[in-house]
């Protein structure tokens, strides 16, 4: 692009708009694009979401001056394409969750202007799965109307905080170790849906207790211990080196531990309330995951067992970002929770998955 003066238009889908986003940022010009599915919701995002030096990570860079898109297009788009895009934007329920938990710690304020971008009719993008799956233009409608908001609020709030939770961290571990790189590439999409019925059914685990928290801090790491187990818990070097750096950047002392568990205390009552009211049970979110055409459990994406429980408390380490699961390994019960999850009969919002696992383990990899 640098060799002329033009202006890029991109044409496609995720990929190729997260390509060009970059490369016309680089050499200083706008650009704009032509959403050919709904299958995500970088098109009007701030920021390209890119593997750099073995991380996958938002590379800032503006959003497209003006996005296109037709619905006698996008209908037509691949059914995996757009049950892609309706498991990013169903992914909103979980992430939400996770910004209300933040604010309520006084991590990270909600900010009115990008929550109310995504959230304010989420439930009404996202509550005609089937209609979706068949191709209905109301629902395709609602579903890229959905996206391209989602979008906007990244770009308003300039961070993909308004989008982006715990399910999107499990979703980005897979990615950077290699899930579905094969033959048949695994969306983006696709991992999150995944990673919501995964977080939705901590939750409810979480939502049932009182989380009245004492004496823990004792037993806090210190920051070395924690380097050294966040070493302990990847193998890959370059995932290593970022995911130390990103959970060091979010470590806080014993003192500060329990300053905020005192706070959690006190906010719990009511957090609880609204989180209950922002989240929809792990069975719901299956159900219409599963209703669009997206796999819901970890075999549907080609991942074992072991690594999928595994996964709550490495997913974590990767991003400084404050979610659900830094409440519930700060108050010290996220291997609790994570272990009544995977129990054996485990009567809970994972036994629809769990019953899957019994039966078909010797196909995992
Ligand atoms: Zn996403």
């Amino acid at each position: 692009m640098r060799e002329h003066d033009a202006v890029p238009v991109a044409v496609g889908s995720g990929t190729l708009n997260d390509i060009v986003k970059r490369s016309a940022h680089e050499c200083e010009r706008p650009y704009m694009c032509v959403g050919t599915a709904a299958s995500m919701d970088g098109y009007t995002a701030f920021g390209a979401s890119i593997e750099k030096d073995g991380l996958k990570q938002t590379l800032s860079c503006p959003a497209p001056r003006a996005v296109v898109a037709d619905l006698d297009v996008l209908k037509c788009a691949p059914e995996d394409m757009t049950a892609s895009g309706y498991a990013d934007l169903l992914g909103k329920v979980t992430s939400g969750a996770d910004w209300l938990i933040a604010d309520a710690l006084e991590v990270e304020k909600v900010d009115p202007t990008g929550w109310s971008l995504v959230q304010d009719h989420l439930r009404e993008w996202t509550d005609s799965p089937a209609e979706l799956r068949a191709g209905d233009q109301k629902a395709t409608e609602h579903l890229m109307e959905g996206l391209i908001m989602s979008g906007l609020g990244m770009q308003s709030y300039q961070s993909s905080r308004t989008a982006s939770g715990a399910e999107h961290q499990f979703s980005h571990l897979w990615e950077m170790e290699g899930l579905g790189h094969g033959e048949t590439p695994l969306s983006h999409g696709f991992k999150v849906g995944v990673g919501s019925v995964a977080i939705a059914a901590l939750y409810e685990l979480i939502l049932q207790r009182d989380l009245d928290i004492e004496d823990l801090c004792d037993s806090w790491p210190t920051r070395e211990e924690m380097e050294r187990s966040v070493w302990a818990q990847h193998t890959d070097p370059d995932l290593e080196r970022g995911a130390v750096e990103q959970t060091l950047a979010k470590y806080i002392s014993a003192d500060e531990l329990a300053q905020r568990l005192e706070l959690l205390r006190e906010v719990w009552p009511g957090l609880r309330e609204k989180v209950r009211e922002q989240l929809m049970p792990a069975d719901q979110i299956r159900e219409r995951l599963q209703a669009a055409g997206c796999p819901t459990s970890p075999f549907e994406i080609g991942l074992g067992w072991e690594d999928f429980e595994a996964t709550y408390s490495r997913a974590r380490t990767i991003r400084k970002r404050y979610t659900v699961l830094d409440l519930a390994f700060e108050a010290g019960i996220l291997e609790e929770c994570v272990a009544d999850l995977f129990a054996p009969g485990a009567s809970g919002a994972m036994r629809p998955v769990t019953r899957v696992a019994r039966c078909s383990c010797s196909d995992v990899r």
